[in-house]
Order: C-alpha cells, then sequence, then structure tokens
C-alpha cells in the first residue's frame, strides 16, 4: 500500500507498506506524523543554514576590514619611502637608511600577514600536514629571532634554555611560524628598549617554552579569549592587528598535541607558555596530516 505524505496540499514523499495489518486510518496518522517531522527537520535545517551563513558573511566582511588596514598601512609606508628614495636627490646616507629600513620591515609585515591568512585557510580546511623532524628548541628561536634582527635590535633578549633539552619532533617551519607570531606580539605590545625573555625547560613530562614581555599585558578577562580568530584587546590603541596571530598560533601547536596558553607576569607584561606533553610527541607518527 501507498499513502501519499502530505503538509498541507504540498506532497513531501510518499509511504509504502507491506502488509495490511494495519488500518488505513492507523497509516493515515503515521504518514501525517512522519510529514510533519519531514517538515520541521527541513525547517531547522534551513534555519541554522541561514545563521551559518549569516555568521560565515559576518567573519568574511571582519577579515576584509581588517585585512584592507593591514595591507593598506604597510604600503602606505613603502609607498612614502620609495617616494622619498627617487625624489630626494640630496638625501644625506642616513636619510637613505632609513627609508631604507622602513621598506625593508614593512614589506617583512605584509609578509607576515600574507603567511597568516595562507596558513589560517589551512588551518580552516583541516589541511595542515605536518613534517615533524627533530628540532632543537635552541634552532627553533634562533630561527624566528631572526626573522626581527632589524627591530629587534635595542631589545635585549634574554634567552635561557638548558643545554640537555631533549629533541622534540616538530614541523620546522609552521612553529617558527608560530615563534614568530609571538616574538611579533611581544615586541608590539611591549614599550621599546624593554627586554624580551625566553625559557625552555622540562617539567615534569612536558617540555615548556615561555615567551615574556614587559608590556601592559592582557586583561585577565581576555586571557581566555585571545585565541579565538579576530579577537583582538585593542590596548593599545595605536596598534593594528589582525587578531589572527595567535588564533593561527593556537592551530598549529594543537595539531602537535600541545597546549597554548596566556598569563600575565607578576611584574607587569606578558607571558606566552607552549608545552608539548613527550608522550604525546612520542606517540606521534613522524608525518601527520589531518
Ligand atoms: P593581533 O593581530 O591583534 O596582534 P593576535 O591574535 O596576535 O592579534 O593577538 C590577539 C590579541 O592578544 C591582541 O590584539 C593583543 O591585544 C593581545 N596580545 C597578544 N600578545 C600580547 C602581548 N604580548 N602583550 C599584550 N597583549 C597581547
Amino acid at each position: 500500500h501507498f499513502l501519499p505524505l502530505r503538509m498541507g496540499v504540498r506532497v513531501l514523499g510518499s509511504l509504502g507498506v507491506i502488509g495490511t495489518a494495519v488500518s488505513r486510518e492507523t497509516l493515515e496518522a503515521i504518514g501525517s506524523l512522519i510529514a510533519t517531522a519531514i517538515e520541521r527537520a527541513g525547517a531547522i535545517e534551513q534555519l541554522s543554514k541561514t545563521e551559518a551563513d549569516r555568521q560565515s558573511e559576518q567573519l568574511r566582511s571582519a577579515l576584509l576590514d581588517s585585512v584592507t588596514h593591514e595591507f593598506r598601512t604597510p604600503l602606505t609606508g613603502i609607498k612614502a619611502a620609495v617616494t622619498g628614495l627617487l625624489s630626494g636627490t640630496h638625501l644625506e646616507p642616513a636619510q637613505r637608511t632609513e627609508l631604507l629600513t622602513v621598506i625593508n620591515e614593512e614589506s617583512d609585515r605584509l609578509n607576515r600577514l600574507v603567511g597568516n591568512l595562507l596558513e589560517m585557510t589551512r588551518i580552516d580546511a583541516g589541511a595542515i600536514h605536518l613534517l615533524r623532524e627533530p628540532c632543537e628548541l635552541q634552532d627553533l628561536v634562533g630561527s624566528a629571532l631572526e626573522l626581527f634582527a632589524e627591530r629587534a635590535k635595542d631589545r635585549p633578549i634574554q634567552i635561557d634554555m638548558p643545554p640537555d633539552l631533549p629533541l622534540i619532533p616538530l614541523d620546522y617551519v609552521l612553529m617558527v611560524h608560530v615563534l614568530s607570531n609571538i616574538i611579533d606580539n611581544a615586541l608590539k605590545y611591549s614599550p621599546v628598549g624593554s627586554p624580551i625573555e625566553i625559557k625552555a625547560d622540562l617539567q615534569d613530562d612536558q617540555v615548556v617554552l615561555e615567551i615574556a614581555d614587559h608590556g601592559l599585558g592582557i586583561p585577565e578577562e581576555d586571557l581566555g579569549r585571545i585565541f579565538d580568530k579576530f579577537y583582538r584587546v585593542r590596548r593599545p590603541e595605536s596598534v593594528s592587528g589582525t587578531g589572527l596571530g595567535l588564533a593561527i598560533c593556537k592551530g598549529i601547536v594543537d595539531v602537535h598535541g600541545g597546549q597554548i596558553s596566556a598569563r600575565n607576569r607578576p611584574g607587569g607584561g606578558a607571558i606566552l607558555r607552549i608545552a608539548f606533553p613527550l608522550e604525546a610527541l612520542k606517540a606521534s607518527p613522524s608525518v601527520t596530516s589531518q
């Protein structure tokens, strides 16, 4: 027996029954319940799709806003410096060096921005492929610091790492990316000339790396949220950013099986902490894809 599943005048499908043990009235009642359930499920699906579309639209415009701003600032700096170099026939060597330094630093900033956007897209798509190799933390930190050689030249950088730390199977390139985002923040959010401390340690069964600065620190209520995509604490107002850096750090550290967290230094400033449980690292295959 077949009977239509109706919702008002609309037919949503049909119900086929083998055997005749149930009366036609009972079948119609069951059919009407099924039709209501299908209609409701459809409505819920539509609603969540609309909500997802709304959220992704919101995200897209937030991304566009911050990215446009973030691209424009270094480009404006580069353009002004190039114009200065082209027009200033009587520039002193020191002035030329200053303009070239602007171009150098601002193009690094653009490069970091593009790198972050690419990395975020990969994390969102669940497409991070780890190329693990045994890494020395000293090397990782050294490679990340090299990227800031110019910007950090007036900063005392104190590094404290025991020489006998074990090699850790990490994706070198991605971890340098993580460290460079954290060091970039430490430089951005602390006063010129103030020190940055980088410390690594073996604590119980994990390797812990901490990067501390002497800046304003992070408001306690924001400590848990700064790893969210696009989340920014607008403090100080003048420091620009996209709110993507720490979200990317978290994405990459998570895929490695580690944890990243933030807290404030008792004397003022922020401490970013990355912990890799040795057990999780041992259990991981040498190449992992997600
Ligand atoms: P942004 O592009 O805004 O720097 P991030 O994702 O890197 O984005 O950081 C998120 C927010 O966390 C920042 O807006 C900043 O307010 C805060 N933050 C991150 N690192 C520090 C730090 N070292 N000191 C103070 N605040 C920080």
